[in-house]
């Protein structure tokens, strides 16, 4: 059993090892604990700034076993990790946080879903399709159009499609991967916010002030931090927080999207187990980021202030963007982010750019 607060000089291990990673193992460094980490990739992003690097499937045992040998306690730095993964460390007796629970609810759209709604907190409405005649029968009972989803594996607009008429359900099916799909009816929203937000091993929460995020092609292409939002609004964040996190128990960092409906009620989109792009704004834009405060909720140490300190704009650079460095190092408001990854393919995420302003200009 491991003994929390860890001490510096304790070991964190890592599912993943992309650019989340590498941030999370750069905020671990600056506490004095080392980072290794598991990613099937040898030239991951994380890798290159961790002590212990181990290459393999995310649920072979033996690459398991080499984590959990070094390691005090694991995290993850993306929710497709398989679960039985966090299953075979717990039985080589290394606990998981976030736990297992919340990484398996959040894998699959329709359990998500479900589960949101029986703890009390809004989505759009939804229905379980299992093939075209499943997706026929939702445009029947919750009207048109509807946006059919992969329940599980889809990420940035990947494996989703708008359908609105029946004779497409075929087609439609097809092209999210002839899998179980979701089919959610329209958010109708004006705004799409999201709230990072952290839960202590003594069930303390931390909540950052709301982002405000652009999409282009399903991918977030601009986050503008803190957003402008009402005290009803604020109430409503609260509340979903407070309720997502208390009913799973969690510990660590969670990112929650939301829909901000003209009448200013707020549905929840889905959240993410883990650090979320929407937070990198935090960076340089709050006294304690994103990246440490998981650090610290996983290690059992005291949350740190979440207060802005500047107003941010991120941008994420995708594919060749990140070429311009020289461009975004010149700029002397501009905080540069760049996540090491050698190959720049079309929509990519190389890297992100934190523009600050005053809080109050
Ligand atoms: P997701 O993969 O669920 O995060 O969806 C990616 C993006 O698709 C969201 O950020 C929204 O812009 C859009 N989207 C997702 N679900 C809906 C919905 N039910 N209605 C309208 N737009 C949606």
């Amino acid at each position: 059993m491991t003994a929390f607060p860890l001490a510096p000089g304790a070991v964190i291990g890592l599912l993943g090892g992309g650019q989340l990673g590498r941030m999370l193992a750069l905020a671990a460094a600056r506490l004095g604990f080392d980072v290794a980490v598991l990613d099937p990739e040898p030239d991951a992003p994380a890798k290159r700034v961790a002590a212990h690097a181990i290459d393999g499937p995310y649920d072979a045992p033996d690459a398991l076993r080499r984590l959990a040998a070094v390691s005090d306690v694991v995290t993850f730095e993306f929710e497709n990790v398989p679960a039985r993964a966090i299953e075979i460390l717990a039985e080589l007796g290394v606990e998981a946080a976030p736990s297992v629970r919340a990484l398996a609810v959040a894998q699959d759209r329709l359990t998500e879903k479900s589960f949101l709604n029986e703890a009390g907190v809004p989505t759009v409405a939804f229905a379980e399709a299992d093939g075209p005649g499943g997706i026929a029968a939702a445009l029947e009972r919750l009207g048109r159009p509807l946006l059919i989803k992969a329940r599980r594996g889809g990420y940035d607009g990947k494996g989703q499609a708008w359908i609105s008429h029946p004779r497409e359900a075929e087609a439609v099916f097809a092209a999210v991967g002839a899998g179980p799909v979701i089919a959610e009816a329209p958010a109708d929203f004006r705004r799409e916010l999201s709230v990072i937000a952290a839960r202590g091993r003594g069930g303390e929460i931390a909540l950052y002030p709301l982002a405000e995020n652009h999409h282009e092609n399903g991918i977030l292409r601009r986050t503008v931090a803190p957003a402008p939002a009402s005290p009803a609004t604020l109430a409503q964040v609260e509340r979903i927080t407070a309720t997502v996190l208390s009913a799973l128990d969690y510990v660590g960092v969670i990112g929650i999207e939301l829909f901000e409906r003209d009448d200013g009620r707020l549905l929840v989109n889905e959240f993410a187990p883990r650090v979320h792009n929407s937070g990198h704004w935090t960076l340089d834009g709050c006294e304690v980021d994103q990246f440490e405060q998981h650090v610290r909720a996983i290690a059992g140490w005291p949350l740190g202030p979440t207060d802005p300190i500047a107003r941010v704009e991120m941008t994420n650079l995708l594919g060749d963007e990140a070429d311009a460095w020289r461009r975004y190092a010149a700029e002397p408001e501009t905080r540069l982010w760049l996540y090491g990854k050698r190959e720049a393919r079309p929509g990519r995420k190389m890297g992100h750019a934190n523009r600050l302003s005053p809080l109050r200009p």
